[in-house]
């Protein structure tokens, strides 16, 4: 069985790919030790799910990333914002702290662990970059193969490609310019 917590035993595989797309330098990107106590009040009893807005908002003050720094918490558990009934993730626009939630990125058993295990990783990877695209300014593009095009399903993010289209790349390449400065 694979399963969120299994995963997170080691997301170090989600590393080049962001070097690669965020041109980050290599040591830069560093995957810090678990967040073990998370407040309850980000916490919805009624609908078993996280608070993603006031979760973000924790880690900003919590974990005060320094400028220049981008935050992604890679969480377990499901969580929601506003009127959706879940989300696979969120990201302060322009911001430094953004969260992909694991439950939703799930697939089903049935082709074997194997496939099971990078279908996980590949969903991780997308929507890691689509949230840190959010927190270098960008929002969402209506091109169904563009990473920063917005999932309803988890289908969506299994059809779009870990790439950002010709638009949004360059918006993201102004961004990062700006971040460097
Ligand atoms: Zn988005
Ligand atoms: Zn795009």
């Amino acid at each position: 069985m694979v399963n969120g917590n299994k995963i997170l035993e080691d997301i170090s595989f989600i590393i080049p790919t962001l070097l690669t797309v965020f041109k980050f330098e290599k040591d830069t990107v560093i995957i810090d030790k678990p967040v073990s106590e998370i407040p309850k009040h980000l916490f919805d009893g009624k609908r078993n799910q996280y608070l993603s807005d006031h979760l973000l908002s924790w880690l900003q003050q919590t974990l005060k990333p320094s400028n220049g720094t981008k935050l992604l918490a890679v969480c377990s558990f499901d969580a929601y914002f506003g009127n959706y009934n879940f989300c696979f993730g969120e990201a302060i626009i322009g911001g430094k702290v953004a969260a992909v939630y694991l439950q939703r990125l799930l697939p089903q058993d049935g082709n074997g662990d194997n496939k099971v295990l990078s279908l996980l990783q590949d969903r991780l990877i997308k929507e890691a970059i689509h949230e840190l695209g959010h927190t270098f300014g960008l929002r969402h593009c209506p091109l169904g193969s563009c990473i920063m095009y917005k999932s309803k399903t988890i289908l969506d993010t299994d059809i779009k490609r870990r790439e950002f289209c010709k638009i949004c790349i360059r918006t993201l390449a102004n961004s990062i310019g700006s971040h460097l400065k």
